[in-house]
């Protein structure tokens, strides 16, 4: 494009709440024949909420009344009591927000802030790991295992201190603990669209924590007005599969579209092989994850309060948190080129 064509398409752009990083970007955002969104932040509002914490009974099943959120005590079947029957619905929760309050994931924000609005004290762990992908691991010191009344001792205390784990199926295996007894309950709140995450303490699966996210009110609107136009349409996530075909659905996303439990540095490996088979795609996404998938894309779209790596890596950022706005860039890309001709 001309320098003139460009500085129109750039205005016209800005305008809309579409910045295009120079001439080259808005040229050739009109030839884009694929886009991929991210999930989380950029077709989710990316605002978790915590909405379900399940303790895992003995017997391997959740019981009733410690899933059901209410607070109601749970019936103890007697018998040898281990660590993990004597566990309530608060220390499950206590465990995995402890631990978590290390980690800057918004699915530990929410873990952090579902606890306190609880009236959880949270405290900080005694050492903490972020597991990429997976989850964190962290040492929790056992006075911040509070004991509830069902597992106090006889002198009211458990001080031992305990690695806890939270995250997913594969940091439970990859730390040798086994998550099929969680399996049912997983499947569960996933088939809701929730991302569920598994509690382990000690070496042993205590619970399970969900958090659950919103779609943004126009993703389904980009989603379909793409798909008029042609573009073919795609999610990518970390999320696992059942959430993210949750999600796929409710924006109008074709399951065999869907790329999830794929890590982080495997995003732009992902983008690469999709634009191997000779497409133009556009990367729109909103996390440090995304970056380099955002650099290796045909077009790589930032999105709204993307964080500033996300926005360095791309060619065009959406001021507003609108996915309908990758609509307007293509358009505005094609609207500049035309008025040039
Ligand atoms: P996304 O692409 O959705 O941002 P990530 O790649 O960051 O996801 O994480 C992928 C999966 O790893 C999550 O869905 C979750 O199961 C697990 N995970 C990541 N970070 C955490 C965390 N801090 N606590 C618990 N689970 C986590
Ligand atoms: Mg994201």
């Amino acid at each position: 494009a001309t320098p003139a064509a460009t500085m129109v398409g750039t205005t016209l752009g800005a305008r809309n709440g579409v910045l295009f990083k120079g001439g080259d970007v808005l040229e050739r955002a009109k030839d884009v024949d694929t886009v991929v969104f991210d999930k989380t932040g950029t077709l989710t509002r990316g605002e978790m909420e915590l909405t379900d914490v399940v303790v895992l009974d003995d017997d391997d099943q959740p019981t009733a009344e410690r899933s059901s959120g209410d607070g109601t005590p749970a019936a103890d079947g007697g018998g040898q009591l281990t660590a993990r029957k004597r566990l309530g619905e608060d220390d499950v929760l206590r465990l995995a927000a402890v631990a978590e309050s290390g980690s800057e994931h918004p699915l530990a924000r929410a873990i952090v802030d579902g606890a306190k609005a609880r009236g959880i004290d949270v405290t900080d762990p005694d050492d903490f790991e972020n597991v990429p992908g997976h989850g964190v691991k962290a040492t929790v010191d056992g006075r911040a295992v509070r004991p509830t009344a069902e597992r106090s001792g006889e002198d009211g205390t458990d001080s031992r201190d305990g690695e806890v784990l939270v995250g997913n199926r594969k940091l439970l295996r990859d730390n040798g603990i086994d998550h099929e007894p969680a399996q049912e309950t997983m499947d569960r709140l996933e088939r809701e669209g929730k991302t569920a995450m598994l509690v382990a303490y000690e070496g042993e699966l205590v619970g399970v924590v969900a958090n659950a996210d919103t779609v943004k009110e126009s993703a389904k609107d980009a989603v379909s007005q793409l798909q008029a136009r042609d573009v073919d349409v795609m999610m990518i996530t970390g999320d696992n599969e059942r959430t993210a075909h949750a999600v796929a659905e409710q924006v109008g996303i074709d399951p065999g579209n869907v790329r999830a439990e794929v890590l982080p540095e495997d995003k732009s490996d992902a983008v690469e092989s999709i634009q191997d088979e000779g497409r133009k795609a556009m990367m729109v996404g909103d996390g440090v994850n995304d970056a380099p998938a955002l650099a290796v894309a045909y077009v790589g779209t930032a999105i709204g309060s993307g964080t500033d790596v996300a926005i360095e890596a791309a060619d065009v950022t959406l001021m507003r948190d609108d996915p309908v706005d990758v609509v307007k860039a293509i358009r505005i890309s094609e609207a500049t080129l035309a008025k040039i001709k």
